[in-house]
């Protein structure tokens, strides 16, 4: 049953994003003001010169802005019902699926709360630089919501989890070690970026942006190399749990550090633990340790509880036993 959910979801992922890389006609349409003034202009120069046709992006309207945000709110209040109320993948994974294609493909990406850490880094180093409002809001709302209710945006809204989680197949364990060690890339990563994002503006990078794996496959266009790790890593990503988020996401730990302070994460089973064990080997991201999901590391993707034996959905009045924990299931 669950290898025929997991092969579904390839399947329709594939599907999906093999029509959406050749339609053109999904990205948003992205109004353009032309001629740009700051372009040479063929009266200035003279001798023949004819202006290129430059174009620039108009900025996308308020009530789409606000669309943005709305939607983004609501899709995170939708996870973590489906995940840590309704104990539902199924739903989750219908919801993972319109994620990846409003978020990853229609919105190309962009702006999303990952590359959005810089836009705050500017924020807070150039007094010139003033951050806008829905890019404020965006930034915030997954931490506010990690707060609460856990990582609710990596379990079925961020484009980048979803190609991700939507393509594993074949899981393989990651020896506990080597995951560890790799994991300490997204302190490296978060710091390069801060770093480049803080510079005197002549200077100043965004290099989540720039090295942003998937946005070449949502844009459907790129640099070769930019496309080619994408493709990699989406290969990867069929046999070792989602790479980017575990190892490279610079947000993820933003996010992972607020989960600390939840009072709500997944807890395995839907009332009380019975540490039989069956659900040791049932996460593919190595979240669950001592038959519990560890908050942190835990990315909402309910597979764990079909290896559950009392698995079923979660009884409100029941408090788990994890989460009756000294620690909640935190650390
Ligand atoms: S870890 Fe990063 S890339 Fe992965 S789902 Fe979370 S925010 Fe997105
Ligand atoms: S513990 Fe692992 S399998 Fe369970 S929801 Fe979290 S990430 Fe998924």
């Amino acid at each position: 049953m669950i290898a025929a959910w997991r092969f579904t979801a390839l399947v329709i992922t594939i599907l999906l994003s093999t029509t959406l890389w050749t339609s053109s006609a999904f990205g948003q349409p992205a109004p353009y003001d032309r001629p740009v003034d700051a372009a040479p202009q063929a009266k200035n120069i003279g001798g023949g010169y004819i202006t290129p046709e430059v174009q620039k992006p108009l900025p996308r309207s308020y009530w789409l802005e606000v669309l943005d945000v709305a939607l983004l709110a609501a899709a995170m209040i939708l996870v973590s019902w489906l995940v840590l109320r309704r104990r539902n993948r199924a739903w989750l994974l219908l919801v993972t699926i319109a994620s990846l294609a409003y978020f990853g493909f229609y919105r190309e990406g962009c702006v999303c709360p990952i590359g959005s850490i810089q836009n705050v880094v500017v924020a807070l180093t150039d007094p010139e630089y003033s951050i806008p409002i829905f890019v404020t809001a965006i930034f915030f709302l997954p931490l506010f919501m990690a707060l609460f209710v856990g990582r609710a945006f990596c379990g079925g809204v961020c484009p980048l989890g979803a190609i991700q989680e939507l393509v594993l197949l074949k899981p393989v364990r990651v020896p506990r070690r080597l995951d560890r060690t790799l994991g300490l890339l997204k302190y490296v990563y978060l710091a390069l970026a801060i770093w480049y994002a803080a510079q005197p503006i002549a200077d100043r990078d965004f290099v989540i942006c720039r090295f942003d794996p998937f946005v070449s496959i949502f844009r459907r266009t790129g640099f070769a190399h930019m496309i080619g790790i994408g493709i990699g890593l989406l290969a990867l990503s069929m046999f070792v749990g989602r790479p980017y988020c575990r190892y490279l996401c610079p947000y993820g730990e933003l996010l992972s550090w607020c989960t600390r302070f939840a009072s709500r994460g997944v807890t395995i089973t839907p009332d009380k633990e019975i540490d039989c064990g069956l659900c040791a080997d049932a996460c593919p991201y190595g979240a669950i340790e001592k038959n519990r999901a560890v908050r942190k590391s835990c990315l909402y993707c309910a597979r764990c509880y079909a290896s559950c034996p009392r698995t079923g959905p979660m009884v409100p009045t029941v408090r788990s036993e994890a989460a009756a924990s000294p620690d909640g299931g935190r650390s």
